[in-house]
């Protein structure tokens, strides 16, 4: 099955969404999808252990150059995601994709536009577009 466009992915959306369909149903599960995401992924650090945090304060300097500060900007991530954690994961920003969408149909806005819109800011902005 081929990647479904993302207005093909927001029109399914707005044909199951049945239970949630108020503004505020939809935009608090947009929230708690977001807390989900966030748990899977200290789950993965704390629970499973594939993923580890080391973090420290980033040694910047406003004279680097863009060469510089992307060799020593941290992610202060060490390991790589399991499967499994990379498939609950997955399915938690899947869910939150899912309650995006579906405020994106009841404020009447196309997805796909929004995607084009940042990415067109990203191309413009750069490396400036970090904060
Ligand atoms: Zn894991």
């Amino acid at each position: 099955m081929s990647t479904p466009n993302l207005q093909t992915f927001q029109d399914q959306v707005a044909d199951l969404l049945l239970r949630h369909r108020s503004l505020l149903d939809v935009l608090s599960k947009c929230g708690q999808s977001d807390s989900s995401v966030n748990r899977a992924v200290t789950k993965a650090i704390t629970e499973c252990g594939c993923l580890e945090v080391h973090a420290k304060r980033q040694p910047y300097q406003p004279e680097m150059d863009l060469d510089q500060a992307k060799h020593s900007l941290e992610s202060h991530l060490q390991g790589h995601l399991c499967e499994n954690c990379k498939d609950v994961i997955r399915a938690e920003l899947g869910k939150h994709l899912f309650y995006m969408s579906a405020l994106c149909n009841l404020l009447d806005i196309r997805l796909d536009e929004v995607v084009k819109q940042e990415s067109s800011k990203c191309s413009t902005l750069g490396v400036f577009n970090l904060s």
